[in-house]
């Protein structure tokens, strides 16, 4: 593969190829994109497997996405960001078109943020920052532990310690925030991300988030978790898994994950027999291969978290009887184990001593800041110079 990106940078130089920046459009579909764009729908869709078909369903408006296309226009290669880890490439190769999945090539920074904030807490980060998506992590990590609008005074403090991606020069992803602090009426309220379950716990090692959503097969193993890339040995191919599986035997009850409304109930080809559940919050369940619905279970229902919906089973493209369970949250596929009651609120043992080391370090660093009312740098432009060498 390197070989081949070798080969275009020559081919930008030598025939002036040119590369374009792009957003997906809201609504468009990989397919009629590739329509479009008279790409062939045989090759790059229908001849693919149903892992492959899966992944350009997960197309996000908004995604910057670039085409290499040559001098006389027509399109050389093909770069579609599926998530923050995989993405797809189209390229021709021997005058035709060839579809894979290959992981993202990006940079993470270390960034930190100190503010007096001003007005509210959205607009003074969004003003400082020019960021959306800093202001709403933030946002998010405190909703069950603070009230921000009850709370908070103009002039009170606050320090974020967060990782940012950076993909072709250009922010990437949400950020991931690793530790926050906010001093309101001079008192200090902590938030840390522990590692090891990605979750948010006080200074006390205690979780602050509410579980949304319970398990949905009661006491099953869980045989294969949620990624959004991994490498498959065997096929010699990147994949993602957007979901997690709970093996049980066939027949074993599912149960709705939380609250909402049921807004499908039937067959979905390689999903087999699923449900989707809408939940409020801009969360969506999905359960896969199901053997059947319960009765009455139907598009339009209301569920109760808890609420027997159906049955495990093995249908659609499936290897044994086992649940696939998604979630999503504005349509993206999110870990479901994030928000699943899985452990106790509190950490313990050996997980504790290390996330008390390791808050005792981010403590130091916000502390540094918060004396120093650091300023926020702007991160400059990065160059965008031979785009398919850096992918
Ligand atoms: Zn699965």
């Amino acid at each position: 593969m390197l070989h081949f990106f070798m080969l275009f940078i020559l081919f930008t130089s030598l025939f002036s190829a040119e590369v374009k920046q792009y957003r997906w459009a809201n609504g468009e579909s990989y397919l009629t994109f590739l329509e479009n764009h008279k790409l062939p729908l045989k090759t790059l869709y229908y001849n693919l497997d149903k892992d492959d078909q899966f992944l350009t369903k997960e197309m996000i408006s908004g995604v910057k996405y670039q085409i290499l296309s040559s001098s006389d226009g027509e399109i050389e290669q093909l770069l579609l960001p599926i998530n923050s880890k995989l993405q797809i490439h189209i390229y021709k190769k021997n005058d035709a078109y060839e579809f894979e999945a290959i992981p993202i090539k990006s940079i993470t920074k270390k960034e930190a943020l100190t503010l007096k904030i001003t007005s509210s807490l959205n607009y003074s980060i969004v003003k400082e920052t020019g960021s959306k998506k800093l202001a709403r992590v933030l946002e998010s990590a405190f909703k069950n532990s603070l009230n921000f609008k009850r709370d908070l005074r103009s002039g009170d403090k606050m320090v974020m310690l967060y990782e940012q991606s950076y993909r072709l020069g250009d922010k990437f992803a949400m950020p991931v925030l690793k530790a926050a602090l906010i001093e309101m009426k001079g008192k200090k309220h902590h938030i840390y991300l522990n590692e090891s379950d990605d979750n948010f716990y006080n200074e006390r090692g205690s979780r602050v988030e509410n579980f949304l959503l319970s398990a949905p097969v009661k006491g099953a193993r869980i045989s294969s978790y949620f990624t959004k890339r991994r490498y498959h040995p065997i096929l010699k191919r990147w994949k993602a898994h957007l979901g997690v599986d709970y093996a049980a035997r066939r027949g074993t009850p599912i149960h709705a994950a939380g609250d909402g409304k049921v807004i499908y109930a039937s067959n979905a080809g390689s999903y087999g027999n699923l449900v989707k559940i809408r939940h409020s919050g801009s969360y969506e369940t999905r359960y896969a291969h199901m053997k059947s619905f319960r009765k009455g279970i139907r598009r339009g229902k209301r569920v109760k978290k808890g609420q027997i919906i159906g049955y495990i089973g093995t249908t659609g493209r499936s290897t044994g009887p086992h649940l696939h369970f998604e979630l999503r949250k504005n349509g993206r596929a999110i870990n479901p184990l994030k928000v699943v009651k899985i452990s106790s609120k509190k950490l313990y043992g050996k997980v504790r001593k290390k996330f008390l080391r390791m808050r005792k370090e981010y403590d130091k660093n916000m502390d540094y800041h918060l004396k120093r009312m650091t300023k926020y740098k702007r991160v400059p432009k990065l160059t965008r110079e031979c785009y398919f060498n850096n992918i």
